[in-house]
């Protein structure tokens, strides 16, 4: 769902009606301001024509305000249904320069143009939410206007042309920088949405729900590529006691400085560390055979003991023990089984006294393919 078109087509509906009013509003000053050099009739056909336009923009736009937008789809078309909408008006102001344009006298001319000139700056408030809409805008305003000047034949045609073209240019570079900062921010939006969802607050390691979905891409990757893969999980020792005697704070403390340590003991492309846990964490390491998890597994559980942490004045050291699971996944098999072996090995690595491995034995995984048929 592209929330960021979602937002800003909500949020054009929701000032559609000052927009319609604004545009209502200019065509009668400049009628009203140029209104002695043109015919009458011609003035009130070209107002006329504004009027029924935005009065039907108006309606079109309180029907679509009660109507809240749901999918890609409606969106993607309520987005159009403004830009044409845009566009027709664009096309409006346009004709103005054939119904309306002063064409005797030059004062009368200028007053043409400022209105113009304000019509266009005003309608820039456009550019952030309808985007394309206000180029398309102006483009359609100069390829109006610019002829008709130029058919004037007066002396100051040409330079009017030129400054004419000189504002749009200006206009639209303005717009385009603005387009810029709004595409770079909707990046870094989108950035800052998925480290939300896949990153631990506390630890900056990713989380749970990054472990599970890579995990079963990398499952798939070992399956297609007949590799080995292997997990490590890490629970801490005694950690509850580590929370009581120094408190939760120093606890914080130290599972950060442990989970940067294991960050930086994997560092192969592929490998990932995350936080699954309070206080226990998972090492992903595809294309890795048990051999090296295992040479892995001591490299940490060296580094982690080695870290020294001091709570007012008090020296002390974490432990940690391991399950370690490494299997060149079958076809057809299921990373969940993996999971549970190594979680079946870490338990048994408190078992049997703690800081320490234990590497669960997957010589006899069956998959369900291959699994005999019980009498
Ligand atoms: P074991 O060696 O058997 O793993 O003992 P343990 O005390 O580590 O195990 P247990 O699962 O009983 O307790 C885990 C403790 O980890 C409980 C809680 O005090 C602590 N813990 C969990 N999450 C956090 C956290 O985010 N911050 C802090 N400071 N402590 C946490
Ligand atoms: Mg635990
Ligand atoms: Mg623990």
């Amino acid at each position: 769902m592209n929330h960021i078109l979602r937002e800003q087509v909500a949020q054009f509906e929701e000032n559609a009606d000052k927009v319609l009013a604004g545009n209502l509003i200019s065509s009668l000053m400049l009628v009203s301001l140029i209104y002695p050099a043109v015919s009458a009739r011609s003035a009130l056909f070209w107002l006329l024509l504004q009027v029924m336009f935005n009065t039907v923009r108006l309606f079109m736009s309180l029907h679509h305000r009660r109507r809240v937008l749901q999918t890609e789809e409606q969106i993607r078309f309520r987005y159009r249904h403004h830009l044409l909408m845009t566009v027709i008006s664009g096309l409006i102001w346009g004709l103005s320069a054939f119904i309306i344009f002063p064409e005797h006298s030059s004062e009368y001319q200028l007053l043409y143009l400022l209105v113009m000139v304000g019509y266009v700056a005003s309608a820039l408030s456009l550019s952030n939410l309808l985007p394309l809409a206000y180029p398309l805008l102006m483009l359609i305003l100069v390829i109006c206007i610019a002829p008709r000047l130029a058919a004037l034949d007066q002396p100051y045609s040409t330079r009017l042309i030129i400054i004419i073209l000189l504002f749009a240019i200006m206009m639209l570079i303005v717009v385009a920088r603005a387009f810029r900062i709004q595409y770079v921010e909707s990046i870094s939006l989108k950035l800052e949405l998925h480290q939300q969802a896949y990153q631990d607050v506390l630890t900056r390691l990713f989380n749970r729900r990054y472990f599970m979905e890579r995990l079963k891409e990398e499952w798939f990757r070992s399956i297609r590529n007949e590799q080995p893969i292997s997990i490590i999980l890490l629970d801490l020792d005694h950690f509850k006691r580590l929370n009581d005697r120094y408190g939760h704070q120093k606890g914080d403390e130290c599972l950060v400085e442990i989970a940067a340590a294991m960050a930086q003991t994997v560092n192969r492309v592929g490998d990932f560390v995350a936080r699954i846990g309070g206080e226990e964490f998972v090492m992903v390491l595809p294309s890795t055979s048990q051999q090296a998890a295992a040479g892995l597994a001591e490299r940490v559980r060296e580094r982690i003991a080695s870290i020294g942490f001091t709570h007012q004045g008090e020296r002390f050291s974490v432990t940690v023990s391991m399950g370690i699971a490494s299997v060149v996944p079958p076809v057809g098999s299921d990373c969940e089984r993996l999971f549970n072996m190594a979680d079946l090995a870490l338990y048994q690595a408190k078992e049997n006294g703690r800081d320490r491995y234990e590497i669960a034995d997957l010589s006899d995984w069956v998959t369900p393919e291959t699994k005999p048929e019980t009498a």
